[in-house]
């Protein structure tokens, strides 16, 4: 009993789900006498679902987490037709025996009806008594600090994403479109014709907000942002991510489409914003601000691009949409390369 004690203590000690994995499986692997326990995520690519490791722990070696391979799709799920039924019918866990008559168990970590991460365990013998009870136990532990953790990564005020996980969700959106050109290949890019599809980061900024706070009291600014929240979540779509960065700035990052469909979307967005009646407030308008992005590049040194463009809306009348490549394009706008541009309004 110490021992789980000592392991609940590690577990709910992290402010960070990737170390969350590792002190999960490090008790399961002590606990269950096992030898091999794996966190695994199931990735959705196109109708398929494959099984990916993110941490694991076995073989002699100490827990670790496992570093995305960009070469490798994963597990296909079809592989483990036991887990397959077991997450067709909302189960607890699902067991199979191989003939050496290794055990592995699974144990899908539900959040409502939504299972987007696995514990597998695999040990010599079958799962029995006290050991399957402690199990299970920390599954609830870790499932209850998980959702603890993603409630930490939204802005309390809008709901939206905060700020600090930016950086993270950013890297999961390129590792996506990576898994995309895997699954089809063959769609080779068409660099700079304008055409070919990209993923693209928009700062906001509402226009003369402090005005409205000074008119109308902090609490009907407040309201407005909330609203211009529920605007971004409803203009954007499902597969695009929306944050706020602060005060009355949002970033969104845009997946996957061209230079003409991030444009119209963004400029929906804005419209949106125009044509709504603020309670009270009445028209609040917003300037955007916005470039492509791709892996490799600096998210900061993209981020002062998108501010540049955002600048350049502002002193060129505001409630507008401005892209950063056209600009430079059109000699309106220095190219500069520094991040020292990463200051907000
Ligand atoms: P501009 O068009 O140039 O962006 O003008 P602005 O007035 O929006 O610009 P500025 O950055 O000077 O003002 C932003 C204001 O936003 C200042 C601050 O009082 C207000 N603000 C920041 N965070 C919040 C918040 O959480 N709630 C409310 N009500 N106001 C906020
Ligand atoms: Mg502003
Ligand atoms: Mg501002």
């Amino acid at each position: 009993m110490d021992s789980l004690l000592k392991h609940m203590v590690d577990m709910t000690g992290h402010r960070d789900h990737a170390m969350l994995d590792i002190s999960v499986i490090s008790a399961v692997q002590e606990l269950a006498g096992a030898a091999q326990t794996r966190v695994l995520n199931i990735a959705i690519i196109g109708e398929r679902r494959f099984l990916r490791s993110r941490a694991s722990i076995g073989g002699g070696s100490s827990a670790r987490v496992d570093e995305a391979d960009n070469s490798q799709l994963g597990e296909p799920i079809e592989h483990f037709p036991e887990l397959v039924r077991c997450l067709d019918e909302f189960g607890a866990s699902a067991e199979s025996v191989d003939d050496k008559h290794c055990h592995t168990m699974w144990l899908p970590i539900w959040f409502g009806d939504k299972a987007d991460t696995v514990l597998e365990i695999v040990r010599p013998g079958p799962f029995v008594g006290e050991a399957l009870h402690m199990v299970a136990g920390i599954v609830g532990v870790y499932r209850n600090f998980h959702s603890l953790l993603a409630y930490s990564e939204r802005d309390s005020l809008t709901g939206l994403l905060n700020r600090k996980t930016f950086d993270d969700q950013l890297a999961r959106m390129l590792q996506a479109v990576n898994d995309q050109k895997l699954l089809l290949p063959g769609q080779e890019e068409r660099r700079n014709t304008g055409e070919e599809e990209e993923q693209w980061l928009a700062v906001v900024d509402v226009d003369h907000f402090k005005s409205v706070n000074d008119r109308f009291g902090h609490l009907y600014g407040d309201e407005v942002l909330i609203l211009i929240a529920n605007l971004l979540t409803s203009s954007f779509r499902s597969q695009d991510r929306v944050f706020r960065f602060g005060g009355e700035e949002f970033v969104i990052l845009l997946r996957s489409t061209t230079l003409a469909n991030a444009y119209r979307i963004i400029e929906r967005f804005r419209t949106n914003v125009a044509a709504h009646l603020f309670p009270q407030v009445g028209t609040v308008t917003v300037s955007v601000g916005f470039v492509s992005i791709r892996a490799g590049e600096s998210p900061v040194v993209s981020l002062g691009h998108a501010d540049q463009a955002l600048y350049f809306a502002k002193s060129n009348g505001r409630n507008q949409v401005c892209h950063y490549d056209e600009l430079v394009a059109g000699g309106q706008l220095q190219a500069v390369a520094s991040n020292d541009t990463a200051e907000f309004f």
